[in-house]
């Protein structure tokens, strides 16, 4: 098989073997969805429904301001009951649109199919996008039709659909491209006519051959759209690592893929598309893999936003005993979370549970200057450098050394012998030096308000 991949990274192992086989399942429908009004990257939405409304399934809830961001759709048909402070996937608390579910199942008028969905154009596709509330369904959550908007001086020539997966235990992208080969095929065709792109790349690492090979099917007679088998090797996801992977062309550092003529998105995204373009459906439920050793019955859900973790939990039997960590996302890059009380958002591919026993022990030792941590590193930073500086509050030093092209992989901290939490530190200098820059615009944009 004729296999691409990027410099550095590291192999980890999959420990997808007690999910890969599983077909998605719808997951029970909870009493109570609980849709935070922030689900995407960009300002929170504002509600559009008070406490007491009865809503429909699909009908638009929540919707902000300005350009960059997405709105928010009930996935259950009901009453607002509550607009609330709950905790957030991300960690922060955030407000709450809670709806209790009547079980009717009914649809929003607005809810309709598109019955010429050929004949759409370009900007209608965007439109329809939008609407729908549609973000990156790998993790980031950026607003799709804000990747694809026209922008002055760029122009993209080509759109790769993720279907990697490089994240241990999450299978939730390899099911979907097994059962819903021809939805991601229909969707990328959309976003090709939606964005005025020629060329689509499918791009699967091939530890995923049944994906690979269904999806070579469906495109077979498609001169625009290929199929790209990739080299297992983590983080083949990350949206630098895969364009180069796929088109030998690199991001700058500070650059976006539309730099280089690409937009990334994930195959869940282009499901949610395909699904938005043809039958007018909002994104009101995801596949959510609930996976490792702290879970009686790891699965692939087809959930419902705003349904609570914690009744995903008890829909698979419960724990396997005590548990250590609950990871909101994957193992490496999604974020520990001290409660189940959290609800699946749309950027939720995963929930990984892992008892007390297998996971590593937290104790740091000092560095030994071993140089594993730059050897792992796909950005060619120095990990051990920057945490050095970040110790003694070095930020601007830790800018120099481009801290900021972090993508928080988390590889340093996996192949650190002295178990240093490489990825806390330069969080701590990422936020800072973030801190510093808002600072810094807010003090000019006042200064030059006076004048
Ligand atoms: S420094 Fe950042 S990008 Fe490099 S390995 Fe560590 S987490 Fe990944
Ligand atoms: S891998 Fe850990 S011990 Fe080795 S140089 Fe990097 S920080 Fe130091």
């Amino acid at each position: 098989m004729n296999t691409s991949t990027f410099k550095g990274g590291i192999h980890l192992p999959g420990y997808k073997e007690g999910t890969e086989g599983l077909p998605i399942v719808p997951a029970s429908i909870p009493d109570k969805v609980y849709l935070p009004i922030a689900q995407h990257i960009g300002a929170p939405c504002l509600p559009l429904v008070e406490v007491g409304d009865e809503v429909k399934k699909g009908q638009k809830i929540a919707a902000g301001k300005g350009f960059v961001t997405a709105p928010i759709h009930a996935s259950v048909s009901g009453r607002v009951v509550a607009i609330e402070k709950k905790q957030h996937p991300g960690g922060n608390f955030v407000n709450c649109i809670v709806i209790e579910n009547n079980g009717q199942e009914e649809w929003a008028d607005t809810v309709k199919p598109h019955l010429q969905p050929g004949d759409l154009s370009a900007e209608e596709i965007r439109n329809i996008i939008f609407e729908a509330g549609i973000v990156g369904l790998g993790g980031a959550a950026f607003p799709a039709h804000v990747k694809y908007a026209p922008v002055e001086g760029k122009k993209a020539d080509c759109i790769i659909l993720n279907g990697v997966e490089c994240e241990p235990y999450i299978t939730a992208d390899h099911r979907l491209m097994v059962e819903k080969a021809e939805r991601i095929v229909a969707g990328l065709r959309y976003i090709l006519k939606g964005t005025n792109c020629e060329q689509g790349i499918i791009a699967i690492e091939e530890n995923k051959p049944d994906a690979i090979a269904l999806l070579k099917k469906v495109v077979a007679a498609d001169k625009h759209i290929r199929v790209q088998a990739l080299q297992v090797k983590y983080p083949q996801g990350s949206e630098k690592h895969l364009i180069y992977a796929c088109t030998q062309r690199e991001v700058p550092v500070g650059g976006l893929p539309l730099d280089v003529g690409v937009i990334v998105n994930n195959v869940g995204t282009a499901v949610a598309i395909a699904d938005a373009v043809e039958f007018g459906i909002p994104l009101i439920e995801r596949v959510v893999t609930l996976s490792g050793n702290g879970i009686k019955n790891p699965a692939n859900y087809l959930v419902r936003i705003g349904t609570l973790f914690s009744h995903l939990i008890a829909e698979s039997g419960g724990y396997t005993g005590e548990i250590e960590k609950i990871i909101a996302g994957g193992l490496m890059m999604g974020k520990a979370v001290y409660t189940a009380n959290i609800p699946v958002i749309k950027g939720s591919s995963g929930i990984v549970i892992l008892k007390k026993t297998e996971s590593k022990k937290e104790r740091e030792y000092n560095c030994v200057r071993c140089g594993k941590c730059i050897e792992a590193c796909p950005l060619f930073l120095e990990p051990t450098t920057l945490v050095k500086l970040a110790k003694r509050g070095l930020w601007e030093e830790t800018a120099q050394n481009n801290v900021l092209s972090c993508i928080e992989c988390g590889s340093c901290v996996y192949v650190c012998p002295a178990q240093i939490p490489l990825v806390q530190y330069i969080r701590r200098a990422k936020q800072a030096i973030n801190v510093a820059k808002a600072k810094a615009r807010a003090k000019a944009k006042s200064e030059g308000g006076k004048e």
